[in-house]
């Protein structure tokens, strides 16, 4: 039986780190057992808000798919690719753009969003308005049935949805609607306790050592109100229990859940066994990253090969959209 197909990709914007690894990675690869996947290196859409500093995104792209393979993604069963090595995504990015109004670009709440926090640089740019046109040609060249989205990223597939059925309407039915793989992601705390992210520089990166990885969970912020090891403790708002939660196992869990809050277990316990099962948990990927890593023309090649996977399936899509279209 033919499997469904489902598209996602990410943008190379620096090293991975385990909010990405629990929040997508982690699905990406579970994804693989089900479904043929494709999954691409969104480098085109990185020059969206990083036009102006195009040095890192080469580097960038080559750790994030060792990342990827790392962490168990297998070019045997997915395709990985690079957007910019597949250019009829931006041929058909440019069919698209010609039927898609102005005012549906403009209502896209991240865009508004995005243009009030970046402040340092122009971003009245026709490339960051259009961005979701493009988005919408990578899962369309593929005839992509699902998109595995979070609750915040529903309004862009809908505007994909949207696209779609307007290129349908007027051309002739050429794209299947793609369907939202609705994830729930666990969010993960950083090592100062708000959202893990690259911009606050509070992250556990997949491409850190366990010396590393060690110190930061033990300068890790816990609950602020437990000052002294006396005092007792609240896990429902301390960051690190959030961590215990995902990585050590459920008794070690109920134990600090009763222990901490009568002050019968002190942080540094608490980080110290986190740390095992972290650590443990971490090791296989790192070590296979370290393989991984000592090899960049294995990595070249895999990107190429699945480059050119892709573009067979692209090109016969571009074609059909422009035969449609009477080009
Ligand atoms: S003992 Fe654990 S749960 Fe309690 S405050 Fe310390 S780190 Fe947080």
């Amino acid at each position: 039986m033919t499997k469904q197909r489902v598209l996602s990709g990410m943008q190379p914007s620096g090293l991975l780190h385990l909010g990405n690894l629990m929040g997508a990675l982690d699905n990406w690869r579970k994804l693989q057992d089900q479904y043929e996947c494709y999954y691409f290196i969104a480098d085109w859409h990185a020059l969206t808000t990083n036009y102006a500093d195009t040095s890192n995104i080469r580097a960038h792209s080559r750790e994030m798919v060792i990342d990827w393979l790392a962490a168990g993604l297998d070019p045997e069963r997915s395709v990985l690719f690079q957007q910019s090595l597949v250019p009829e995504h931006a041929v058909l990015h440019v069919l698209l753009s010609m039927s898609t109004p102005l005012p549906w670009l403009e209502r896209v709440p991240t865009y508004k969003e995005k243009m009030d926090q970046i402040q340092d640089r122009e971003m009245n740019t026709y490339g960051f308005l259009g961005y979701p046109v493009l988005q919408a040609a990578d899962i369309l060249i593929y005839k992509a049935h699902f998109v595995p989205v979070g609750i915040d990223q529903l309004p862009h597939l809908e505007l994909t949805r949207e696209i779609c059925r307007r290129f349908n309407q007027l051309y002739g039915e050429v794209f299947p609607e793609p369907q939202p793989l609705m994830t729930e992601y666990p969010k993960l705390p950083g090592t100062d306790g708000r959202k893990m992210s690259k911009s606050y520089n509070n992250c556990l990166y997949l491409s850190d050592n366990p010396e590393t990885i060690t110190k930061k969970v033990m300068q890790m912020i816990t609950d602020p109100a437990r000052i002294r090891r006396q005092d007792p403790g609240n896990p429902d708002i301390c960051p690190l229990f959030a961590l215990d939660r995902i990585f050590a196992p459920k008794e070690w869990c109920d134990h600090v859940n009763v222990e901490c809050r009568r002050a019968g277990i002190g942080c540094v316990d608490d980080k110290k066994e986190l740390l095992k099962h972290l650590l443990a948990y971490l090791k296989p990927m790192q070590d296979r990253r370290a393989e991984l890593a000592a090899n960049p023309q294995m990595i070249t090649e895999i990107v190429q090969e699945g480059s050119r996977k892709a573009r067979v399936i692209a090109a016969k899509t571009l074609a059909e959209a422009s035969e449609a279209m009477k080009l």
